[in-house]
């Protein structure tokens, strides 16, 4: 079962600029800022900005879209903060650990030894 998407999510906030965010990017179809609770240094989130709840109802069009804003700044990001590696998270649905119901893909720089915040 698809579930309707919420407009009154934090991040469909962020988009209408009803509550603000530190934007790092933004082209015709995506947005990217810093988490407001990191898990790490530099931890940002790429979004789309058409309104699909997560993975499962997002168009193959939108979701390349998002994947390779991702990519982006998963290397601006490395780059940045002269990280060792980057994870990239994404989480779907209340029983899989998401909050916000607007798709969106965690990247966060990694360094040797250093674990994330819970
Ligand atoms: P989820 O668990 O849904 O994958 O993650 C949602 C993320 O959104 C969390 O990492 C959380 O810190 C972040 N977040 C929640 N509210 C806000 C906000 O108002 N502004 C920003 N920039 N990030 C937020």
């Amino acid at each position: 079962m698809i579930i309707p998407y919420d407009e009154n999510n934090i991040f469909a906030k962020i988009l209408r600029g009803e509550i603000p965010s530190h934007k790092l990017y933004e082209d015709a179809g995506t947005y990217a800022f810093m988490d407001v609770m990191p898990q790490g240094q530099g931890h940002c989130l790429a979004i789309t900005k058409a309104p699909f709840r997560n993975i499962l109802d997002v168009d193959q069009s939108s979701l390349s879209a998002v994947i390779s804003t991702t990519q982006k700044l998963a290397r601006a990001v490395k780059a940045a903060f002269s990280a060792d590696g980057v994870t990239i998270i994404q989480f779907n649905e209340p029983a899989a650990g998401q909050t916000v119901f607007h798709l969106h893909f965690h990247i966060i720089p990694r360094f040797d030894g250093v674990a994330l915040k819970p």
